[in-house]
């Protein structure tokens, strides 16, 4: 179930919002009193609703906005009780005050926006003592872990309890809770609306997560970055999942570099069976796996994950995702088609290492450029490449030009790594940046009538072969590729 949190100044807009979430199908609703910015009308808002609500009025030393009296604020509370709300929401501080009335439900809860603190147990057996029919428990994550913390405290408890983690590492929490068996959890009507952070939408929760659908059986998935808000994967594999009617569930965990072993053992008892790895973890998850397949374990550098119990195989898709796309543009040239071919790659970092190898594989002859030196010379050792001081890289006649280089990515949209009087007709131009697709060397490489591979088509093929390696089964790729141009621009969780 979704609760659905709204706050706005006036009851008019209250009312709407309460409305419009219930009729698009919200189970329960929770009023914000303490955002109404004139005397509250609680008979006002509760006539004619929707569906259940819960009345909360939170102090700003709580993360709300009251600030009139505490006497007053119990007043509302119980005015809310005796009106005959379904839920009341009351800090652990004031449930021993406000008194069981009517039908009315009570919500015991603590925030706390500092920390999730080290006894969160004896926290949740306070409040237990004060007559909950529901315990709520919020706490800013500092860690990975305090989201498994939380979630075991869910699974735990004998009073039904909704527990989960605030800040952006806390997004896990609120995604699985109803998996270890919170009654409900709780959306903002509009992702630019979060009342508290880390929120998601209502939208968000049901099109992208299917949150109502998420129960102990779901595999869970998901991709580790830090940061991790600005990735499209959680958008393609979700819209994969249920295209392909699978009990998954795909979400963006942010992880600290220096804890990332700590995460991946929590990932057995979070339910996690499949991650996407990117920036900043791909060659440093490589101490942690069990097994890597040959292609990963050349490259240095891992991009998937899967799970078999505590035993983790590591695979690299970019790498395959690279080769499979230059094939594909030189599918007409015969069975070696890169043999001999001079290939120009720019930038040094984990991109260019899997687009090397994949290339040197193929027999291409490649040359690699970047502004940093020693990654250069130690990229070109590793793979018996040859080299080109970054500044001369125009000088060189390739006949294929790849871009590993975020030049030209979202939001600096108007540079390119190479200038379009440098770019001969014949070439082959692969830009790896798929924020936006038409890259400015993109379109440069299109006006000279050059073949073009852009990000996307290799962004979209590493997560086809993600998926396989997830679910066993071939994956639905147009929907993966619509999916991922309809949020180009515009990615978030
Ligand atoms: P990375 O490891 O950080 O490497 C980035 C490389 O670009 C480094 O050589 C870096 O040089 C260089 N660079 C960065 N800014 C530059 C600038 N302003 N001028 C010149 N060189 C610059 O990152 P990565 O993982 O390889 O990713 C790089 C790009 O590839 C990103 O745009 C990413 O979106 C894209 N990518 C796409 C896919 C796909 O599926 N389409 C997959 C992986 C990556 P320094 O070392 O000097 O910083």
């Amino acid at each position: 179930m979704i609760c659905v949190s709204i706050g706005r100044g006036r009851h008019r807009s209250m009312i709407a919002e309460a409305r419009h979430v219930a009729e698009q199908g919200a189970d329960l609703v929770e009023l914000r009193l303490d955002y109404i910015r004139r005397a509250v009308n609680i008979k006002r808002l509760l006539a004619n609703r929707r569906c259940p609500i819960i009345a909360t009025c939170r102090r700003e030393d709580d993360g709300g906005k009251w600030n009139a009296s505490d006497t007053d604020r119990m007043t509302l509370l119980r005015q809310a009780i005796a009106e005959g709300v379904d839920y009341v929401d009351l800090e652990e501080d004031v449930a021993g005050q406000i008194p069981r009335y009517g039908k009315t439900k009570r919500i015991v809860s603590y925030h706390n926006f500092v920390e999730t603190p080290e006894d969160v147990q004896s926290i949740h057996d306070r409040m237990v003592k004060l007559d909950p029919d529901i315990v709520k428990i919020a706490t800013l994550a500092h860690h990975p872990h305090d989201n498994l913390r939380l979630l075991q405290l869910i699974e735990n408890s004998k009073v039904p309890t909704v527990a989960f983690c605030m800040g952006e590492q806390g997004v896990l929490s609120r995604l699985l809770s109803g998996r270890f068996g919170a009654p409900f959890t709780y959306a903002t009507f509009h992702e630019e609306r979060a009342l508290a952070p880390g929120q998601l939408s209502y939208r968000q929760m049901t099109e992208m997560y299917r949150y109502t659908d998420i129960s102990k059986s779901t595999a869970v998935y998901g991709v580790v970055a830090d940061p991790v808000g600005h990735s499209l994967s959680p958008i393609i594999h979700n819209a994969a999942f249920r295209d392909s009617e699978l009990d998954m569930v795909y979400i963006p965990f942010r992880v600290p570099l220096d804890e990332l072993g700590s995460f991946l053992g929590d990932c057995p008892d979070l339910g996690i069976k499949g991650l996407s790895i990117t920036i900043p973890h791909k060659e440093e998850v490589m101490q942690f796996l069990d097994q890597v397949d040959t292609d990963a374990a050349t490259i240095g550098a891992c991009n998937t994950a899967v799970f078999d119990g505590e035993q983790i195989s590591g695979y690299n898709t970019d790498h395959q995702a690279a080769v499979d796309s230059l094939l594909r543009t030189h599918s007409k040239s015969g069975t070696t088609p890169l043999k001999g071919k001079t290939s120009l790659i720019l930038g040094s970092g984990g991109a260019a290492k899997s687009v090397a190898y994949g290339l040197t594989q193929l027999g291409s002859d490649v040359v690699i450029t970047s502004r940093n030196e020693e990654r250069t010379m130690a990229l070109a050792e590793r793979f018996n490449c040859r080299t080109v001081p970054w500044e001369e890289r125009q000088k060189i006649r390739a006949g294929i030009l790849i871009n590993t280089t975020p030049i030209g990515m979202h939001p600096k949209v108007d540079e390119s790594p190479y200038e379009k009087r440098h770019i001969d007709r014949g070439m082959v131009v692969f830009d790896t940046v798929y924020n936006p697709e038409q890259t400015l060397l993109i379109k440069y490489a299109r006006e000279q009538n050059c073949r073009v591979i852009t990000g996307v088509d290799m962004f979209i093929r590493q997560a086809e072969l993600q998926f396989r390696h997830f679910t066993g089964q071939e994956a639905p790729k147009e929907v993966m590729r619509n999916q991922l141009k309809r949020s180009t621009g515009a990615a978030r969780y």
